[in-house]
């Protein structure tokens, strides 16, 4: 372990940690940063990103049109339900301005918007080589400024005295050692990664969620801070998840094992029963409730259901689909009760109505008299062949974070902030986005708040 008295050590090796700890080293500090992962699969959940949104007053060379401050605060107001503070959520808007220039200034480059079922193209960039590339290039520039960087290095304990960080303790190579800094920025990300963490809220179930990203988000520092007696915030039960390939790695399998076959068929559950509207909502809707809905289904597994007609409406899956000549055989595949699956399937037939069928509005194709109802997209599942994709949740975020101020310090239960102690990212993201999700938002609230976390933890600790 480094035997030196740092100014700054930054916490975390993704997004939020890397923008505080460029940005200290620019304000003049000397900066270690701390990540716990080894260098090859450095940059937590951040490296598999691809977009991020950002308020901006004119359509540019990779934004197709405005997207002013006030429209971005409504669409937050109107995915949190009102849950998030707006002193810091207009802040975090308000200091997205200018992304657009300092992250290429900083490395990151821009991509063309991506055609298809996102529609980000106005409000949203996309990096070139998607976050793996961003990481790569902020971790190169921060290299080459001066930041010393440790890989395989977990923060295990944070020393702080009455809201005063001393020092952190940290495991490296079997070995255990203590560095001391004259303030700390933790961005170690959510606790999503901790299944027995989960089990607190979710119990057996949470053996059965899939994890979207890395496996190093255990959320030891928000332990460790909620124990030092930071203001929690956010509902600790609620995660971030969509429905993704059962057969997915358990960690880090990223963007592609989600499937998005859901409007174009029916989903049922292991009884082989219906348990929601696939055809409620467009995107980004119809992703991110199906996977707290299936985290809510017998054995957290879910089956969606697609015959020929659906089939190749969806982006392309990375496991190839379960397919049969009938309902049957597939059931069969499945480990379904081949009665219950037909039973489902021509009840569901039967409901459907008429309509003219477009994919890219809220049809009027859907079901009548059926519980549950599926709204928009209702096509008769009876063209073979038929697949299946087996469905798990996918757990993306967890909501639990740590209260700040406007200065990123993480504030007490008493209403104190402690003077050298930081936080930005997913790990104080609950202030913000307090539920629901808007696409790219996350990285906002990552580089935003990792700018100002490295700018005051640089002042407090070099004036
Ligand atoms: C599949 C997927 C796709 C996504 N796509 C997007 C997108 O396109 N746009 C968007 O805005 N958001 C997206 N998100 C959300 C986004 O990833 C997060 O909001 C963002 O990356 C959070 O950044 P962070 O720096 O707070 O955490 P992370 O990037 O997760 O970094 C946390 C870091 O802390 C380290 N760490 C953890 N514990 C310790 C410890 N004890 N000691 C030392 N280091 C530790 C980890 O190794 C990791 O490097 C996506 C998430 C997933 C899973």
């Amino acid at each position: 372990m480094p035997d030196r008295f740092y100014d700054v050590v930054v916490v975390g090796g993704g997004n939020a940690a890397l923008c505080a700890a460029i940005t200290a080293q620019r304000g003049g500090a000397d900066v270690l940063l701390l990540e716990a992962a080894p260098e090859a699969l450095r940059g937590g959940n951040s490296r598999h990103t691809r977009d991020i949104r950002y308020m901006h007053d004119r359509a540019g060379a990779f934004v197709t049109g405005a997207y002013t401050a006030e429209e971005f605060w409504e669409d937050l107001q109107r995915v949190t339900g009102g849950e998030t503070d707006e002193a810091l959520a207009r802040l975090t808007i308000s200091e997205s301005a200018d992304l657009g220039d300092w992250m290429p200034a900083h490395g990151v480059r821009w991509q063309q918007p991506l055609k298809g079922t996102l529609h980000l193209a106005r409000t949203n960039v996309f990096f070139l080589g998607g976050g793996k590339a961003m990481v790569n290039a902020y971790y190169d520039t921060a290299r080459k400024q001066g930041v010393e960087i440790l890989y395989e290095a977990e923060v295990q304990r944070l020393n702080v005295d009455d809201g005063v960080f001393r020092s952190a303790v940290v495991a490296r190579g079997g070995a255990s050692g203590e560095v001391r800094a004259k303030a700390v920025v933790v961005a170690s990300g959510g606790f999503e990664a901790n299944i027995p963490w989960l089990k607190e809220y979710w119990g057996e179930a949470a053996d059965h969620f899939v994890i979207r990203g890395t496996p190093y988000n255990q959320g030891r520092l928000l332990k460790e801070l909620l124990a030092h007696g930071a203001r929690p915030v956010g509902n600790p039960r609620e995660f971030h998840a969509v429905a993704v390939d059962a057969r997915a790695p358990k960690f880090d399998g990223g963007i592609v094992t989600r499937l998005d076959s859901v409007p174009f068929g029916i989903v049922v559950n292991r009884e082989a029963s219906r348990f929601y509207d696939e055809g409620e909502d467009f995107w980004p809707k119809r992703y991110a409730i199906w996977g707290g809905l299936i985290a809510r289904q017998p054995g957290q597994i879910a089956y969606s259901i697609v015959d020929a007609r659906g089939a190749g409406r969806f982006m392309p899956s990375v496991f190839p689909p379960l397919q049969a000549g009938s309902l049957t055989d597939l059931a069969g595949l499945l480990g379904l009760d081949a009665r219950a699956l037909v039973a489902t399937v021509e009840a569901f037939n039967r409901a459907v109505r008429p309509g003219s069928f477009d994919p890219s509005r809220l049809d009027d194709c859907r079901t009548e008299g059926l519980e549950p109802p599926k709204s928009h997209w209702a096509l008769p599942v009876d063209q073979p062949p038929f697949w299946a994709y087996p469905l798990r949740p996918g757990i993306t975020f967890t909501y639990l974070g740590v209260t700040v101020n406007r200065q990123a310090q993480v504030v007490l239960r008493d209403g104190r902030p402690a003077p050298n102690l930081f936080a930005a990212g997913e790990v104080m993201a609950g202030n913000i986005l307090g539920r629901g999700y808007l696409a790219g938002f996350g990285l906002t609230i990552g580089t935003v708040f990792g700018r100002i976390a490295g700018r005051e933890a640089a002042r407090h600790a070099v004036g």
